[in-house]
């Protein structure tokens, strides 16, 4: 029996586009990702965007306006399941690096000053979860496109999308990469979700943690051995800080305390 098409939109606020410019990049499968579902919205491909009951919301970027915060509240309400796709997204992006700190009205002064400004209730950035309930996430900055079709292909199936429980450090040595914690770099693979294929490290690049924390559970005996190389909590933080906003820290407060 054919299974019925599931309605689908894909959406884009505070962030690079890069998500979506992912997908639409992933030329060898966009005719059958176009054919296998009624897509509804699609706002970097599609002109004609519906807004209608959804199956599945993919959601890019973060929020960042009380416009943007009426607009998500929106789209949840009209669809089943809203997933979150990218860094933004899901842990609020290098625009949340400051997130949970006090000061916000003055950093943004200090950047836009007295000048026009065409948001216009600007708020915090914060992660989508903040505003409204998230069943998946899938993250990256830029998310992997192999993974985001295998998570489609998943959840068009109404089956739970398999997602690595392991670091980025486990994808490093099945590349055979030189490790570039032994060399003394500031590589954050050990706390972070594998998904990548380490591509940072693979091209001599520490990793900065666009994937956001791993949840497997010796991940404090990883943390212990970023403190053995001689980094301090201090640096770690802030290095986690570049792409998680307080998301990452506040997933790892049993190793940080505070964030
Ligand atoms: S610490 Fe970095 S370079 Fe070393 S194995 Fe992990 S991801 Fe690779
Ligand atoms: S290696 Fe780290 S920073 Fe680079 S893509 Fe992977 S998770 Fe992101």
């Amino acid at each position: 029996m054919e299974r019925k098409k599931l309605d689908i939109g894909l959406y884009g606020f505070t962030g690079c586009n890069g998500d979506q410019l992912v997908i639409i990049h992933s030329e060898d499968k966009l005719l059958d990702f176009f054919a296998s579902a009624n897509i509804r919205s699609f706002s970097l491909a599609k002109s004609d965007n519906e807004q209608t009951p959804l199956d599945i919301a993919f959601i890019e970027g973060s929020i960042s306006s009380q416009e943007q915060v009426e607009h998500v509240q929106e789209i949840r309400q009209r669809s089943a399941l809203l997933v979150a796709i990218g860094n933004c997204a899901c842990y609020g992006g290098i625009q949340a690096m400051e997130l949970g700190r006090e000061g916000w009205d003055r950093r943004f002064q200090s950047v836009y000053g007295e000048n026009f400004f065409e948001v216009r209730t600007p708020i915090e950035s914060k992660p989508i979860d903040a505003f409204v309930a998230v069943d998946f996430r899938l993250p990256g900055c830029p998310i992997d496109a192999d993974q985001f079709f295998a998570v489609y292909s998943s959840l068009i199936r109404k089956t739970k999308p398999q997602m690595p429980d392991y670091p980025v450090c486990a994808e490093c040595r099945w590349r055979e990469n030189e490790c570039l914690l032994l060399k003394g770099q500031l590589c954050l693979g050990p706390l972070i979700a594998g998904g990548c294929k380490a591509v940072c490290p693979s091209h001599n690049l520490p990793c900065v943690g666009c994937f956001g924390p791993v949840e497997e559970a010796n991940v404090s005996s990883e943390f212990a051995l970023l403190k053995e190389k001689g980094f301090t909590v201090e640096e770690i933080r802030r290095r986690l800080r570049i792409h998680s906003g307080s998301g990452v820290l506040k997933s790892l407060k049993n190793l940080f305390g505070e964030v």
